[in-house]
């Protein structure tokens, strides 16, 4: 049988282990350490604007810790994109917060502008004025910053951009993870770069890092003793699983230019077929395209799911885009904003095999795979 060929696996530089053996060396086998401070420098630099990164166990708790600094609180609203990973929403209800679920836009497939701001109408009829907005990067493509910024000024509530797919991409030459009042990453084992498991916080405010790391360290107070005034968390990143983070960042730009050049390699093959390619709507967008994925025309004799046979019976892993949340049994009864895009999406979309080490074999196999599907069209 031939190997299984992934859509996105873990892909090491070869310096991870260096930083990991400083660790071991000098003992600093706990939730903070060099590696952990260097990371975050490593972020802020590579991030290139005036931003404070704190560095978490995992993106999920990143957004958990944005959703308490905001202040959410039981039974307040917060707008959510649809289509997205579950990690995105869940943190609300662990807060007690009331998701509202908006359609996405056909350009970027993220946040519809028109259907945030019929949820902030809507929350505002009820007397209580969304807490935030989760503006979501899909697989490494931004969202619309000036659109989402705007409504987020007018009505002044702040946006958390979940940016966990997105390390490296940008918008009109600023990186995503920036737009936000405050930006999330994720360095789990499937996204462009990895800690094994890992996030991050990117905040505007030294102040707002401080307590990022306060609440992420279980908020001990200034006392000999432990002294707590708040409740805090165990969220703060280990400095072994930073050590790999550091050594990720020395080959992140690597990473990027594969990842996109995979995007190029699918756009080429499936030029004028009925299996359309998601890309930039403009050049104002720079997608890090941490997975390339495609829609399946109805002129295709093909469905999507039907293509997803033909690749597993290759021993080719692909998969249905996110389903979005307000279709999910476990959101079954909450509020939803738009129209039937995200849907739609799910529909008929797939993500492709999209790692940074796909090698040319692999690539002589999944261009056999889709040449059977374009010539049978
Ligand atoms: C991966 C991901 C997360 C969660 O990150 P973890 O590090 O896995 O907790 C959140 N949002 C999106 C869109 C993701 O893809």
């Amino acid at each position: 049988m031939n190997k299984k060929i992934w859509i996105s696996s873990p892909h090491m530089g070869g310096a991870e282990m260096k930083y990991i053996q400083d660790a071991f060396d000098e003992n600093w086998i706990a939730p903070l350490g060099p590696n952990v401070n260097g990371l975050e420098q490593d972020l802020e630099q590579f991030l290139n604007e005036e931003v404070y990164v704190a560095v978490l166990s995992s993106g999920t708790a990143a957004i958990h810790l944005a959703l308490i600094m905001l202040g959410v609180q039981p039974g307040d609203y917060v707008i959510c994109q649809s289509l997205t990973f579950s990690a995105s929403a869940n943190p609300i209800i662990y807060t007690g917060g009331i998701p509202i679920f908006v359609d996405s836009e056909p350009d970027t497939w993220n946040l519809c502008p028109n259907a945030v701001e019929d949820a902030i109408k809507y929350s505002i009829s009820k007397g209580k004025k969304p807490k935030a907005i989760v503006a979501v990067s899909l697989y490494g493509m931004p969202y619309q910053p000036d659109k989402i910024k705007a409504l987020s000024e007018q009505y002044d509530i702040p946006v958390i951009e979940d940016s966990a797919e997105a390390v490296g991409s940008s918008y009109k030459g600023q990186k995503c993870g920036t737009f936000g009042d405050i930006g999330v990453f994720s360095f789990n084992g499937n996204k462009i770069i990895t800690t094994s498991g890992g996030g991050a916080l990117i905040l505007k405010d030294p102040e707002f890092k401080k307590k990022a790391v306060f609440l992420s360290t279980q908020a001990k107070d200034d006392a000999p003793h432990y002294e707590h005034t708040t409740i805090g968390y165990n969220y703060r990143m280990s400095n072994i699983c930073a050590g790999i983070g550091r050594g990720q960042m020395e080959v992140l730009q690597d990473r990027i230019e594969k990842r996109r050049e995979n995007h190029l390699f699918y756009k080429e093959l499936l030029k004028g077929s009925a299996l359309h390619v998601h890309s930039e709507p403009n050049d104002d967008y720079f997608s890090n395209h941490w997975l390339s994925t495609i829609t399946v025309d109805e002129k295709s004799r093909w469905t999507k799911e039907e293509i997803r046979k033909r690749f597993l019976k290759n021993n080719i892993e692909t998969r249905p885009l996110w389903k979005p949340m307000h279709l999910q049994p476990v959101f079954k009864d909450a509020l939803y904003f738009g129209s039937h895009l995200a849907s739609s999406l799910f529909d008929k979309g797939l993500c492709l095999p999209s790692g940074s080490n796909l090698t040319t074999d692999d690539f002589f196999r999944i261009e056999e795979a889709l040449h059977e599907i374009i010539i049978s069209e």
